[in-house]
């Protein structure tokens, strides 16, 4: 019989195909097929590399084992198995050394990375892995509108994709791929880039069986070149839904904080409408802190100015407006930060933060500043409202 040992290994159901892990792994031990991200049991060396660049924390799962699993159980994985009972036999590894080993190497990879999460309790059961690289699911585009000014440094483009009889059952707060066409410099069919969808599940025409993207062009961007210059009427090809954490709870009478820079705040608008289409705008409860650029460059400028104070309390902030002073998202939460400490002491409070990585140092610093003013121990307010479904983070 073997010894126990750790096993390293990928939540399908969480997994949002975006690759990073794959790309950043030095023992090349992560792979994919049209399906599944798996990892390689005999080269995976726990270096913990691919920790903190998951954004969805999918990568974060260990079993101890005595058989790893191999890379065709993976591949054929639809949810993560549980882990199984390993009987510590005289002479044997010792489990609960092992899992204490485990933890403590976690505990160092997650300093500063969003970390893992879980859906909110009382969130729909999302669907995910419907369409993949093999099996991708063509969209029709239906509308490509600019949301940034004609004269602004940057273009981000509003996408509104149209599935037609081809089931895209999506939640708020899920991504899609979009496969670019062409191939890699090594002849592979390239691989599909994750949007978060803008949408919200009864479509961005209520409705209709349609999502919309939010997609800013990169200056070499292969895909979002790809996205920015389609023309109504093209079609595209589609993966995913992907992701099974960052969604909105069902409770209506739930605080929702969402804190976001740029195009994170695509999942923001989906909240911001489902919301307002489940409830109505009379129900508040959402309170948004959102950074860009200069007002031409933020995504939904317009539209946000229409939507009532009741329903989406706004602190709308910029860092490159001439004449006025650098402002950050967490710059704003400091200065608000009576009705941020409400919100970390509601136990109906949930936090959303999406976009820019970098956002996230800044972000969790001011939350200790605010814990800190009422005596609160941020780590573990945090590691709380995480275990509870109540602390999110999706940042590239
Ligand atoms: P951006 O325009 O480059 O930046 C937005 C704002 O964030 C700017 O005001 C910028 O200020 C500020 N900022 C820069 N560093 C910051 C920091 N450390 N703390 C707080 N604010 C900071 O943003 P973007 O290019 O749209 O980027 C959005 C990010 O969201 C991307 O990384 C994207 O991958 C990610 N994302 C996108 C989606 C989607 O569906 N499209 C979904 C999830 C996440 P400066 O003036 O200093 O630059």
């Amino acid at each position: 019989m073997n010894k126990p040992r750790k096993q390293h290994l990928i939540d399908p159901e969480v997994c949002i195909r975006c690759y990073t892990c794959e790309m950043t792994c030095p023992e090349n031990a992560i792979e994919h097929d049209d399906n599944n991200v798996v990892v390689n049991a005999d080269l995976c060396n726990f270096c913990m590399d691919c920790i903190p660049v998951c954004p969805t924390g999918s990568i974060d799962e260990w079993r101890v084992v005595r058989d790893p699993y191999s890379l065709e159980d993976q591949y054929g994985w639809e949810e993560l198995p549980e882990q199984g009972v390993i009987a510590d036999d005289a002479g044997d590894t010792n489990v609960e050394a092992l899992e204490d080993a485990m933890a403590t190497l976690l505990a160092d990879a997650h300093k500063g990375a969003g970390g893992k999460t879980k859906a909110p309790a009382t969130a729909a059961k999302p669907t995910v892995n419907l369409y993949n690289l093999g099996k991708p699911v063509e969209a029709t585009v239906r509308g490509n509108f600019k949301l940034t000014d004609a004269g602004a440094d940057i273009d981000v483009r509003h996408i509104i994709l149209d599935f037609q009889g081809h089931p895209m059952p999506v939640l708020e707060g899920q991504s899609i791929g979009i496969i670019p066409p062409g191939t890699d410099v090594d002849g592979n069919a390239r691989l599909p880039r994750l949007y978060s969808i803008s949408s919200p599940r009864d479509g961005e025409r209520s409705g209709y069986n349609n999502v919309s993207l939010t997609v800013k062009r990169e200056e070499r961007g292969i895909c979002s070149n790809y996205v920015c210059d389609l023309d109504k009427g093209d079609t595209v090809k589609v993966t995913g839904p992907f992701g099974a954490t960052f969604l909105l709870p069902e409770d209506h009478e739930a605080r929702i904080m969402m804190i976001c820079t740029g195009t994170g705040s695509a999942p923001m608008r989906a909240f911001t409408m489902r919301r307002q289409r489940a409830v109505g705008e009379k129900n508040g409860g959402m309170v948004m802190f959102f950074g860009a650029r200069t007002p031409e460059t933020l995504p939904y400028h317009g539209p946000l100015k229409r939507v009532p104070e009741t329903l989406l309390k706004q602190h709308l902030v910029f860092s490159r407006v001439e004449g006025a002073a650098k402002e950050y998202v967490q710059d704003r939460m400091l200065i608000e930060r009576k009705e941020v400490a409400r919100l970390l002491q509601d136990p109906k409070g949930y936090v959303y933060i999406c976009g820019l990585r970098g956002m996230e140092t800044g972000v969790d610093q001011a939350f200790q500043t605010i814990a800190d003013d009422f005596g609160g121990d941020w780590v573990s307010m945090r590691d709380t409202m995480r275990e509870d479904g109540r602390y999110h983070v999706e940042t590239y």
